[in-house]
């Protein structure tokens, strides 16, 4: 499949050693537009959007944060720990420079757990990109649907909302 000039400078930003010493592919063979139609499809098939899952993803973090790097639980549910690393990282779409942060939500109800960083926030959010199959970090559309309870569609307010520990009491 075809590609843009512009894309293939962004994949090339993501090989190993460039923005981060593994680089965002793994041993995926596929150029870029292919693995963004794919995940695309895939959200789709989901019945979700890139942005919900950003949202929800971005809405734990900040929830997390009041732990200040210790693991707080949170809706009952989720144990969430938020560290921030000293340090920025360049987005491989060239648009932004984004704060280290390492985010750990395990899902207690079912036991599993996803690490995530504010780059794969916002590389979701702005780019629909979940790294490449076999890349350590890639984020399966459908583990983050599945174990951060994704709604299936855009209804932030609701959906998305996170009880504070005041509305809990
Ligand atoms: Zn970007």
């Amino acid at each position: 499949m075809k590609q843009t000039p512009e894309l293939d400078r962004y994949q090339h930003n993501m090989r190993p050693g460039c923005i981060t010493l593994k680089g965002f592919l793994g041993s995926d063979r596929r150029c870029l537009t292919e693995i963004l139609i794919d995940d695309d499809a895939e959200v789709n098939r989901l019945g979700t959007t890139h942005e919900t899952i950003a949202t929800r993803m971005q809405a734990l973090r900040d929830a997390g944060t009041a732990g200040l790097g210790e693991p707080i639980t949170i809706d009952n549910k989720y144990e969430v720990r938020v560290d921030d690393v000293r340090g920025k990282l360049a987005c491989p779409f060239e648009d932004t420079v984004v704060q280290k942060t390492f985010i750990q939500v395990k899902n207690t109800d079912i036991n599993e757990t996803l690490t995530y960083t504010d780059l794969h926030i916002h590389m979701i959010k702005e780019h629909g990109f979940y790294e490449g199959h076999g890349s350590g970090f890639r984020l399966p559309p459908a583990d983050l649907v599945k174990i951060l309870d994704v709604p299936p569609c855009a209804g932030e307010d609701t959906a998305n909302h996170i009880q504070t520990a005041n509305e809990a009491s």
